[in-house]
């Protein structure tokens, strides 16, 4: 952490980098940070160490995210020589299938089983899982643009990884300024509350799958596309509003505003056909792996998260008339 003390002008570039990671997020392509090849290669490691230094999990899972997605911009533009280079760096078990290979499997390029589970598990999307993918021989077998995705993944990863290594014990004098700056940015985007719990959103009555989702969402862990529109379909239906939704979705680190509006607006039924989604079933939510211990903390018989409520009032009260 010394280290960082040690650097003047790198120091306010990794700052930059910060700021660009907070504001953007991963909608980030291929930018620079420095007109100077030398302070851009060094800024990186400083930002990552500037973030250890913040000790905000949601900002350093924030940078993650951006670095790594910048890193799949730039790759995107790269030949296969540099390609390789890269998956080689990083120890990836991944190769570029011969034409033969190409001609009968219809990819380009192939990567262990191994590697591919293990980054996969970051990606969310039903083409990624490996039932509905070409494998064969311990090989899975990708486009040019998903082993460039896979990479990315990697990269995150090794971010997250040297983020946790980092053990801040104390902030050098030169650079408490910048991390105060920093923290004061973080204040002040987050100084957007979350909802206020109360009456019919009275949070402590959550269904447990309801309360799993929230808490993955506000530690800044990945939330699948059903695990988000389950819970913001759960949230609208309760009483709050398309904004109180979207600042749920802000706690995500790849939050990004224009999007996520969009999305919670289209469940609400103010766009697109119009339709309000409903919340889904428990049956869904156990096919999509989101039911917590397979229902077991819930009421019998229940059928839908939206039924919680109801149904744990009645048993309280002894009655076994059920909602629908
Ligand atoms: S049984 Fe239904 S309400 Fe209960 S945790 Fe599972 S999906 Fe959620």
């Amino acid at each position: 952490m010394e280290e960082l003390a040690a650097w003047g002008d790198e120091v306010r570039v990794a700052e930059r980098r910060i700021i660009q990671a907070l504001e953007r997020g991963e909608d980030v392509g291929a930018v620079m940070h420095s007109d100077d090849p030398d302070e851009e290669i060094v800024s990186f490691p400083l930002a990552v160490m500037l973030a250890a230094a913040v000790g905000d999990k949601w900002l350093q899972k924030r940078l993650a995210l951006y670095e790594s997605r910048r890193v799949e911009a730039f790759l995107s533009g790269e030949d296969d020589g540099v390609l390789e280079a890269v998956w080689t760096d990083l120890g990836l078990k991944a190769g570029r299938c011969g034409p033969d290979e190409a001609e009968r499997t219809g990819f380009p390029y192939k990567i262990s089983v191994a590697d591919y589970l293990r980054l996969v598990k970051g990606i969310d999307g039903a083409e990624w899982r490996l039932v509905n993918r070409t494998v064969w021989k311990g090989w899975v077998y990708v486009t040019r643009r998903e082993l460039i995705r896979l990479i990315a993944e990697e990269v995150e990863s090794r971010i997250l990884k040297r983020l946790e290594e980092l053990k801040v014990s104390k902030i050098p004098d030169p650079i408490k300024e910048t991390v105060e700056r920093i923290r004061g940015m973080l204040a002040t985007r987050f100084a957007r509350a979350l909802p206020k719990a109360e009456d019919s959103r009275d949070e402590t009555r959550w269904p447990p799958c309801m309360v799993a989702l929230k808490n993955a969402l506000l530690s800044g862990s990945k939330v699948g596309h059903f695990g988000n529109f389950a819970f913001a379909s759960f949230l609208l239906s309760s009483g709050y509003s398309v904004e109180e939704v979207v600042a749920f979705y802000s706690q995500r680190p790849d939050f990004n505003e224009r999007i996520a509006r969009y999305q919670v607006e289209h469940i609400a039924g103010l766009r697109g056909s119009r339709t309000k989604y409903s919340i889904p079933s428990c049956q869904t939510m156990k096919a999509h792996g989101l039911c917590v211990e397979e229902g077991r903390l819930c009421p019998r018989g229940i059928r839908s998260p939206r039924q919680f409520q109801y149904l744990t009032r009645r048993q309280r009260s002894g009655s076994g008339a059920t909602e629908q």
